[in-house]
């Protein structure tokens, strides 16, 4: 059996999170997020995890060593298909990502990128409109709004602004994501494995586009 997997980018507020969840939830595919992947092995309380947790502690970056071993360990899940998501995020990342793919990949595995394209005016407009809850749980006041007026739907808890959306800070980043995002999508442009998804649309209709050209794909994974 083939394997299919497809490596989510986006600037920020996008809602590629959303999105690769989404896609998760709907292929049963495993989702590879380096923050879901550390949570467990902390929980399971393993050498690995527990290495990590040194680091994120004194909030320390976890080496790139510590989380390709990680990227690795969870792309040995039995299924039919990977979604990255928040990985890689450098050049770096990439040509290590890519050497892993090598080693674990067969021959008809597809691997593909898949951009929710996101407009820097769209992106500065957005985040001012993003809520989160200390759950986790992120909302949107036009696109994904909770049920109740500033309360969190699934624990009740009071929704607040992040800092991180202030926007000297959204600007800082979405810069990053430009320089430093960007190349990685030329990369895969250059093989035709570049999926551009309009981010400008409904959570739903993103969705669907997605589930579109997932059906169009063909197998020829090189
Ligand atoms: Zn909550």
């Amino acid at each position: 059996m083939s394997k299919t997997i497809i490596i989510f980018f986006g600037p920020p507020g996008s809602g590629k999170g959303t999105q690769a969840e989404m896609l998760a939830k709907k292929t049963e595919w495993k989702k590879i997020s380096t923050g879901d992947l550390f949570r467990a092995e902390i929980a399971d309380r393993t050498k690995l995890g527990k290495l990590a947790d040194k680091y994120l502690k004194v909030g320390k970056l976890v080496p790139d060593k510590v989380i390709l071993t990680l990227v690795e360990q969870g792309l040995k899940q039995k299924t039919s298909g990977f979604i990255f998501d928040g990985f890689p995020r450098n050049r770096r990342q990439l040509n290590d990502l890519l050497t892993i793919f090598k080693k674990a990949l067969k021959k008809n595995d597809r691997v593909y990128a898949l951009e929710v394209a996101v407009s820097d005016k769209e992106v500065k407009q957005r985040l001012g409109q993003r809520r989160v809850c200390a759950c986790g749980k992120v909302y949107h006041l036009v696109y994904n709004p909770p049920i109740n007026q500033g309360v969190c739907d699934i624990c009740g808890g009071k929704l607040f602004t992040r800092n991180d959306d202030k926007v000297k800070v959204i600007i800082y980043r979405l810069k990053i994501y430009r320089k430093v995002g960007e190349p990685i999508l030329n990369y895969w442009q250059k093989f035709g494995k570049l999926i551009k998804i309009n981010g400008e649309q409904p959570i739903s209709k993103i969705h669907n586009d997605i589930m579109e050209k997932l059906k169009q794909l063909k197998h020829d994974y090189h």
